[in-house]
């Protein structure tokens, strides 16, 4: 620890989603009498209805050339998994703008080695929140890909082959169509060809942010529900927190508030556009269980375990987080996939959800300090803050208690 740190002992995260209580968490750890505070209540943004895979494998940046091309189709097609949500909010276009920059093969490659690093640590952070008492629900089970035609395979296979060329193990198993459904036999013959990401986890997400709220509850940690902050201070050499019912004060305060991170963090520093990613699911019935999650690529869908019931997620809507959900996002997804599966009933559909995923501008995530002494953020994790969340949890915890910031953390800087 330098010599002049001073580890502070009150902390408050503003949100609660799987990052804010993962950092909540991980500072109990370490002694820190922790406050939470939600706009909403815990898993409201992002975090609540997501596909809930745990997969270091797949767990990879967003901007990349293809998102190009996708964004074009969504130009010509309303039913493209990938779209804009037309504003006239000038963050939008700033971030649009930004994430096109980063849209390149050499952009994604320097992304990747970051990434590399934080997934080989992944699982391990997970089997510490649950050694911790943490009660999850975590299943192991591999990954299976799957597509209508062998030639779709090329994107996916591409993708795997550049993040084992970044230095990432990765165990793919290639699989006949009579193969797939000998290990999943709600896959429809429709399916040619199926790859099998192996050794993977998931669990219900919900269900996980309600463990970790409990968690942090028990250990003495308050939650405070419905109380939206609307800017941080340094005042007087405390952190001020306002909100409209009233001030928060800590020593430290960590900024985890998903895609509306932006507008706290404006005037700390951060120079990174953070945006939302909006996303569908829904749940549906099916008679027999699903072996294990199954991903779509050509349709950017999931389709994950949930006890009786199977959760379809997708659709990567650019757009503000609090925006309409647009219903026919729905119909769109299961048009996608239905004729790839079989035994589903799609007339029990439930759970309708959109949640904004916290897309970084540059597809890392932000995660250390700002330029306001105490003031921290942890948030930027895109499509990939289940998998990393309780990771950044224990790497921020440590920073924040030591003053020292772990290599890890180094290129996630929010002051790059
Ligand atoms: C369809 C879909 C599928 C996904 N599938 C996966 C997956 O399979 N695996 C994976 O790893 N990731 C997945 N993700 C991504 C993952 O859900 C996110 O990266 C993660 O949930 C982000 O967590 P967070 O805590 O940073 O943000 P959030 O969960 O959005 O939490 C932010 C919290 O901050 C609160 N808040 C916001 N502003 C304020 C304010 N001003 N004051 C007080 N509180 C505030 C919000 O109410 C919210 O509760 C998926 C996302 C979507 C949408």
């Amino acid at each position: 620890m330098p010599g002049d740190y001073r580890a502070p002992s009150r902390v408050l995260v503003i949100g609660s989603g799987i990052v804010g209580m993962s950092c909540a968490w991980s500072l109990q750890e370490h002694g820190v009498e922790v406050s939470v505070v939600d706009r909403r209540h815990p898993g409201a943004g992002a975090s609540w209805q997501n596909a809930g895979l745990v997969s270091p494998t797949m767990s990879v940046p967003l901007p990349e050339p293809s998102i190009l091309r996708y964004g074009i189709r969504a130009v010509l097609s309303p039913r493209s998994p990938v779209a804009l949500v037309r504003s006239a909010d000038p963050r939008l276009a700033q971030f649009m703008a930004a994430l096109v920059r980063s849209c390149t093969t050499k952009a994604w490659r320097r992304s990747m080695t970051v990434y590399r690093v934080l997934n080989a640590m992944a699982a391990d952070a997970y089997a510490h929140q649950q050694a911790g008492g943490v009660e999850m629900e975590l299943y192991r089970g591999d990954v299976m890909a799957c597509f209508a035609h062998p030639h779709e395979s090329a994107g996916f296979l591409l993708e795997m082959a550049s993040v084992v060329a970044a230095g990432q193990p990765v165990e793919l198993t290639l699989l006949t169509a009579d193969e797939v459904r000998g290990i999943e036999p709600h896959i429809s013959d429709t399916v040619e060809l199926g790859v099998r990401v192996r050794d993977q986890q998931y669990l219900t997400p919900s269900h996980y942010v309600a463990a970790l709220a409990k968690s942090v509850r028990d250990r003495g940690g308050k939650i405070v529900e419905d109380m939206p902050i609307s800017s941080v201070e340094r005042r007087h050499g405390v952190l001020v927190a306002h909100g409209l019912q009233g001030e928060l004060e800590a020593d430290a305060v960590v900024v985890a508030a998903g895609a509306w991170a932006g507008d706290l963090l404006a005037g700390h520093g951060v120079r990174v556009p953070v945006y939302g990613g909006r996303g569908y699911s829904f749940t549906v019935a099916s008679p027999t269980p699903f072996a294990g999650p199954l991903y779509f690529p050509a349709a950017r869908v999931a389709a994950t375990p949930q006890a009786d019931r199977v959760r379809f997620a997708g659709i990567m809507e650019f757009g503000s987080p609090d925006a309409v959900p647009q219903g026919a996002r729905f119909g769109h997804m299961v048009q996608a996939v239905r004729h790839l599966l079989v035994d589903v009933d799609w007339t029990t559909m439930a759970d309708q959800w959109m949640g904004p995923r916290p897309l970084s501008a540059d597809g890392v995530p932000l995660v250390g300090a700002t330029a306001t002494p105490g003031l921290y953020v942890a948030g930027g994790h895109g499509m990939w803050g289940v998998t990393l969340g309780p990771l950044t949890g224990t790497l921020l915890a440590r920073q924040i208690t030591t003053g020292v910031t772990p290599p890890a953390l180094l290129p996630l800087d929010p002051l790059r």
